[in-house]
C-alpha cells in the first residue's frame, strides 16, 4: 500500500512522452522540488520533445478548466495515487504568472486565453526552468528545446546538461550554424543563448551479459556482477556541495573527487542530478537521471531511452537498477519514469534499442526487485514513457498506448509486481 504519511518530494509534471512518429507531445518532463517555492530557477527538465507548446496547451486547459491534453484518460489512477490532493489540472501556480485572464473576455480579444498562455508559457520557460538534462540527442528528445531556442530571453544562459556523448552531438550536430543556428557559448559565432554542459558521466563500462533467462526466476548473476564503483553517493544532501544552481560545470563536486560515479550536481533549487550511462542500441549512449530532493533526500529514477539488458551488446541497465534498489531499501524511492515504446508482440529483433512490456517487466523484477533486500516490497509508482503511436491502428482498444499499459500491469498482477503503472500522458502532474 502506498503510506499517505509519506513526505512528499517532488512534484512531477509531464509534457510530452511519445516516442513518434507523431511530432507533437514528444519527451518531456518537469521537477520541482515540492517544498521549494515557484522561484526563478526551481524547475529541472528531462529532455525537451516539447516545451512552450506543450506548457501553452497546459496552461491553457487550466484557464478553461479542461482536463489537460490527452491526459483525462487515465484520470482515476491519477487521482488514486495524487493522494495530496493537489488541484490536478493546476500543474502551474497560475497566480504567480505575470499574465491573467480578464474578468469579462471582449470579443476577439483572445476569447480562448490562447495568447495569454503562451506569453505565460514562455515566462515559465524563461524564469522557472534553471536546467534541460538531456538523456540522448535524438530528435524526439530535442525538438522543443531547438525551436524554442529563438524565444530565450533570460539574464544568463539556459544550461542544457546531458554526457559528454549527447553534448558532443548537440554541439557538432545541431547548434553548427548549419542544422541551427549556433545559440550555444562556444563555437564558431556563438550567441551564448545556451550553456552546454557536460555532466560526468560515470565510466562506460561493459559488462558481460547479466541475465540469461528473461522469463525465468533465476538471475543470480546479477548478485555477483554488479559492481560499479559506488560507495558514498547515497549519502544525501552531504554528498554534494554545489552551492550555485546554475553554474553546473563548478558544481560537480563531490565528497570522493576520485570516485566519477559519486558525483550529485545541482541544476535546480534543490534538485541534485546523478547521471548514469545507459545504452539505446548500437550507436547511441542514453543514460538515466536519478533526481535527488535536497530537503527531503527522495529521489526520482528518470530513464532515457533504453534498451533491455538481455539484448545489450553492452548492458548497463543493471547498474542503475543496483542503485535504484539501494534507495527502494531505503524508503527514499518515489517512483520510476521509464520507456516502454512497443508492444510485447513487437519482434525484438526490431526494438532498436527500446523495451516492451515483457523486458520491462523482466527488469522490474528480475533485477530491481533482486537487487533489493527490503521485504515486503512497499508500491512503487512507475511512470510509463516514449510509447510508440502506431498510426494504423484506428480502434482506440488496439492502440499501443492502451495495450501496452494492460499488458504490464496483468503482467505485474501475475507475478504480484509491487507496481503500479501510470502512462505519462501530456499535463500528468503527480506529487511523489
Ligand atoms: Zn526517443
Ligand atoms: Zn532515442
Amino acid at each position: 500500500m502506498l503510506n499517505p504519511l509519506a513526505p512528499t518530494a517532488f512534484q512531477l509534471t509531464v509534457l510530452g512522452a511519445s516516442g513518434g512518429p507523431l511530432e507533437t507531445y514528444n519527451c518531456s518532463l518537469f521537477v520541482k522540488s515540492y517544498h521549494t517555492p515557484w522561484v526563478d530557477g526551481s524547475l529541472l527538465m528531462v529532455d525537451a520533445g516539447t516545451i512552450l507548446s506543450s506548457m501553452s496547451n497546459i496552461l491553457q486547459s487550466s484557464y478553461l478548466r479542461k482536463n489537460p491534453p490527452v491526459a483525462a484518460v487515465h484520470t482515476p489512477s491519477t487521482i488514486k495515487i495524487n493522494y495530496n490532493a493537489e488541484p490536478l489540472l493546476k500543474p502551474f501556480p497560475l497566480e504567480k504568472l505575470p499574465h491573467k485572464p480578464p474578468a469579462n473576455v471582449l470579443p476577439n480579444l483572445d476569447p480562448d486565453h490562447r495568447l495569454i498562455s503562451q506569453s505565460n508559457a514562455l515566462y515559465i520557460f524563461n524564469h522557472y526552468i534553471s536546467t534541460v538534462c538531456v538523456t540522448h540527442a535524438h530528435l524526439d528528445h530535442i525538438l522543443g528545446l531547438v525551436v524554442n531556442s529563438a524565444a530565450i530571453s533570460r539574464s544568463k544562459p539556459l544550461i542544457v546538461a546531458g554526457s559528454p556523448f549527447t553534448i558532443n552531438a548537440l554541439e557538432t550536430h545541431i547548434f553548427n550554424n548549419s542544422i541551427w543556428p549556433n545559440l550555444t557559448s562556444q563555437g564558431v559565432d556563438p550567441c551564448g543563448l545556451i550553456d552546454l554542459v557536460s555532466l560526468d558521466h560515470g565510466p562506460s563500462v561493459s559488462a558481460p551479459h547479466t541475465c540469461p533467462h528473461p522469463q525465468s526466476s533465476g538471475c543470480s548473476s546479477l548478485q555477483s556482477s554488479n559492481k560499479p564503483n559506488s560507495s558514498n553517493s547515497t549519502n544525501s544532501t552531504n554528498s554534494t556541495n554545489s552551492t550555485n544552481s546554475t553554474n553546473s560545470t563548478n558544481s560537480t563536486n563531490s565528497t570522493n573527487s576520485t570516485n566519477s560515479l559519486s558525483k550529485w550536481v545541482e541544476l535546480a533549487q534543490n534538485l541534485l542530478v546523478f547521471p548514469m550511462p545507459i545504452s539505446h542500441g548500437r550507436h547511441c549512449d542514453s543514460t538515466v537521471f536519478f533526481v535527488k530532493d535536497k530537503i527531503t533526500s527522495k529521489v526520482l529514477m528518470i530513464w532515457g531511452d533504453v534498451e533491455p539488458d538481455f539484448l545489450s551488446q553492452n548492458p548497463r541497465n543493471h547498474y542503475a537498477w543496483k542503485r535504484a534498489a539501494k534507495y527502494y531499501d531505503q524508503g527514499r524511492l518515489t517512483g520510476i519514469v521509464i520507456e516502454c515504446s512497443f508492444k510485447s508482440n513487437h519482434d525484438d529483433s526490431l526494438l532498436f534499442g527500446h523495451f516492451s512490456p515483457h523486458h520491462l517487466i523482466h527488469e522490474l523484477d528480475h533485477i530491481f526487485l533482486k537487487n533489493s533486500i527490503n521485504q515486503p516490497h512497499t508500491n512503487l509508482r512507475v511512470i510509463i514513457s516514449h510509447i510508440k503511436d502506431d498510426l494504423t491502428s484506428i480502434v482506440t482498444e488496439l492502440e499501443p498506448k492502451v495495450v501496452i499499459m494492460n499488458e504490464l500491469k496483468a503482467l505485474a498482477e501475475q507475478r504480484s509486481l509491487p507496481f503500479e503503472f501510470i502512462r505519462g500522458d501530456p499535463g500528468l502532474t503527480l506529487f511523489l
